[in-house]
C-alpha cells in the first residue's frame, strides 16, 4: 500500500491521495479519458489489478479470456515492469467525435530488468457503467519514434502507429 501522503505514480505531480488513490479503492470513477489513463498507469505501478479489470470496456479484446486469466496476467505485467513515469501529449473527448469515441496519445516509460521498454500509445476509450473504460490502442516502443516525440499528435500519430 502506497501512502496517501506519497507523490501519485502516475506522475501529475499530485499526492496519491488527492489523485488516483479514490479511483483504486472505488470511491470515484474516472470520467475522462485522460484521468482514466493515469490512475490504470498508476494502477500498474502499484498492482491495483482489480481495477485495471474493471475499466476494460466489454470491448476490449481482454475481456474474452475471462477475468481470472487476465488477472493473473496484470499481476505479472505489475511485477515484471517498473513504472518510471507518464506522459500525456495529447488527447480528444468524446465529444469530438460521432461515436463518442475518446482518444488519448501517451508516453509510458516503463523499464524491464534494466532494460528501457518504453512506448507511445494511441488508446480509445468508450463511457460504459459509471465512466471512462479503456477499449483497446496501438503502441510503438519510443526508440522508434523519430523525431521529437513531444511533437507527436493524435493526427500525426495515427500514420506511424498504422505501419507497426
Ligand atoms: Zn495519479
Amino acid at each position: 500500500m502506497l501512502p496517501r501522503s506519497k507523490p501519485c505514480p502516475c506522475t501529475s505531480g499530485k499526492t496519491y491521495g488527492s489523485c488516483c488513490h479514490p479511483f483504486h479503492k472505488g470511491e470515484s470513477d474516472p470520467q475522462d479519458a485522460p484521468t482514466l489513463v493515469r490512475a490504470r498507469y498508476a494502477a500498474f505501478a502499484l498492482g491495483e489489478i482489480e481495477f485495471l479489470w474493471s475499466t476494460l470496456h466489454p470491448q476490449n479484446a481482454d475481456r474474452d479470456r475471462g477475468r481470472d486469466q487476465v488477472l493473473v496476467a496484470l499481476r505479472v505485467a505489475s511485477n515484471a515492469y517498473r513504472y518510471m513515469g507518464l506522459t500525456l501529449l495529447d488527447a480528444r473527448g468524446e465529444a469530438a467525435d460521432p461515436d463518442g469515441v475518446a482518444r488519448v496519445l501517451y508516453v509510458a516509460r516503463i523499464f524491464q530488468r534494466g532494460r528501457d521498454v518504453s512506448f507511445v500509445e494511441r488508446a480509445e476509450f468508450l463511457r460504459d457503467g459509471g465512466g471512462m473504460r479503456y477499449v483497446g490502442g496501438k503502441s510503438i516502443d519510443l526508440a522508434k519514434v523519430p523525431g521529437d516525440v513531444a511533437a507527436l499528435t493524435l493526427d500525426s500519430s495515427e500514420a506511424l502507429l498504422r505501419a507497426t
